[in-house]
């Protein structure tokens, strides 16, 4: 039987629909090979078996050529397999157990002797179902284009679709509060990256990435800064976490794992993933270790291979996987036009940048040590330099590659209290619309705010804080109000939240 033959034959077997009905020709997403893993873009055309499963060409025809020489028939092949077409498939009837059309332990239940039932007597299991490719009908697999989409697409995300600076910052001006240094520089830095991605380098100029590194302490709003960011531009966005990701090889998450994530988060777009955003938080744990003689798999390695992820290359990732493995399909991104964002709160900066200041003073800078000892957390921390950063563990070769550094100011009382009542959907305003809906108007007195603010500044995890504080009191109101609908104003009062007294409560005037 020659392949074409073959292939024909299979293909008649299961109609056009996969074992589970959806019908994978049509499919908005590429099919991959369940034995070499080459997406449909690599392998060409797939012949679709039960079981949800595809192959290539080549798997096919190498392993009818390996029972051919090993005498045995193409009816074997499907016997051995658990691959005989199970009834009412080619009519899009739900299979899930891949060889007789039964769902798993439905049928399994068998009578015995004794008249009862007993489950699981003819177990079910067949090896297809071992692969994870067929539990998940999308997420191993790449999506699929046509030219006029990617046509289309290409002339949606052009240069003139994203915002000049001052409106990015006006946009994320309306949810994130303060932080204006930062948001200007970040604005800056977002719209030439993306010149950049649109850029003509034909002329020999070629522009450089501008990734940002943002140092900030616990809850000031890094990532709540990028995620804005992200949503404004409508890009894709991973959020990825230093601290797991280790040496290939060891332990922890690969590198490439934090490019997986970005093309989960593309819906498996390689083009969408080629120009999201990726942020790697809790930078400042992969820092050089001190005075350690072992390997230092989750440090300066970690900083070494991600240099290369980082100035744009052609990376090799898992699809729908954090880690490469034989099960899972791979493709190439190309990180070259992918914005990174490294973010950290850096702890022992702060004590690394004053020790500096405080050394220029002894060869006559004045003015340096006095700010050395004056200034608040956030405002000596916009004094970094490289040098101090190669001082705490970072590599000159790692730190290059991230020309832009931006600092979040520390968290006062006052700057809570705006954070509290200020965004676009500030907490406040959400427990305000919720009481609304019971026509019911919620008003916090300023004190009130400031208590709020002073108890969430005591928990040390920055803004974040100020959500948990408010929800223990709030909790009280949300369940009593809706009690008794003459209600038409409650107040939240300083007293209240310190216990001495109760909410100023208004009944409607009828
Ligand atoms: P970080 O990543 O710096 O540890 P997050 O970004 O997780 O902190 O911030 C925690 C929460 O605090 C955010 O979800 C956001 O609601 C709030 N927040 C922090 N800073 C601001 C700000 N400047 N404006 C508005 N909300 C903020």
């Amino acid at each position: 039987m020659d392949k074409e033959q073959k292939d024909n034959n299979l293909s008649s077997q299961n109609g056009s629909k996969g074992s589970s009905g959806v019908d994978q020709n049509n499919s908005e997403y590429e099919d991959v090979c369940s034995m070499c893993r080459r997406t449909e873009r690599q392998a060409g055309k797939m012949v679709h078996l039960p079981g949800n499963l595809c192959v290539c060409g080549d798997c096919l025809q190498s392993a009818f050529d390996s029972f051919e020489r090993s005498g045995l028939q193409y009816s074997d092949l499907m016997k051995m397999s658990g691959m005989m077409p199970p009834f009412g498939d080619s009519s899009g009837q739900e299979v899930i157990s891949g060889q007789t059309g039964e769902k798993d332990g439905e049928k399994a239940d068998e009578t015995d002797r004794d008249g009862k039932k007993e489950k699981g007597k003819r177990p079910n299991i067949s090896m297809m179902f071992m692969n994870p490719m067929q539990q998940d009908q999308t997420r191993y697999r790449l999506k699929r284009k046509s030219e006029e989409e990617k046509q289309k697409e290409r002339e949606n995300f052009d240069v003139r679709s994203i915002p000049a600076p001052h409106q990015i910052k006006q946009q994320l001006d309306e949810y994130v509060v303060g932080q204006e240094a930062a948001k200007k520089a970040i604005s800056v830095a977002v719209y030439n990256h993306y010149k950049r991605v649109f850029a003509d380098n034909s002329d020999g100029v070629e522009i450089e990435k501008s990734n940002l590194l943002v140092l900030g302490p616990t809850g000031s709003g890094k990532t709540y800064l990028v995620k804005t960011l992200a949503r404004l531009l409508d890009v894709p966005l991973a959020i990825a976490d230093a601290t797991s990701l280790t040496e290939a090889g060891y332990i922890g998450d690969d590198i490439e794992s934090v490019i997986s994530k970005l093309l989960a988060a593309a819906d498996n777009d390689v083009d969408r993933a080629e120009h999201g955003i990726v942020f790697i938080d809790e930078i400042d744990k992969i820092a050089k270790k001190k005075n350690t003689n072992s390997r230092d798999v989750s440090g300066e390695s970690v900083q070494q291979e991600l240099l290369k992820m980082l100035e744009g290359s052609k990376i090799e990732v898992p699809v729908g996987g954090s880690s490469k493995n034989m099960m899972v399909p791979t493709t190439t991104v190309d990180t070259n036009n992918i914005l990174f964002i490294c973010g950290g709160a850096f702890p022992e900066l702060e004590r690394i940048i004053r020790e500096r200041l405080m050394k220029n003073n002894s060869v006559g800078f004045g003015a340096e040590l006095y700010e050395a000892d004056t200034k608040t957390e956030g405002e000596i921390l916009s004094k970094v330099t490289i040098e101090d950063l190669r001082s705490f563990g970072m590599i000159p070769e790692f730190l290059g590659r991230l020309p832009v550094v931006v600092t979040l100011d520390s968290l006062s009382e006052d700057f809570l209290v705006r954070i509290l009542t200020e965004p676009k959907n500030a907490i406040v305003k959400q427990y305000k619309k919720l009481l609304a809906m019971d026509e019911v108007n919620l008003i916090f007195e300023e004190d009130a705010l400031r208590v709020i603010a002073r108890r969430a500044l005591e928990k040390k995890t920055g803004a974040r804080a100020l959500r948990a504080v408010l929800e223990e009191f709030m909790q009280d109101i949300m369940y009593e109000i809706p009690k008794d609908s003459n209600i038409g104003q409650v107040t939240i009062t300083a007293d209240y939240l310190e216990k001495k007294g109760g909410p100023l409560i208004e009944f409607r005037s009828i």
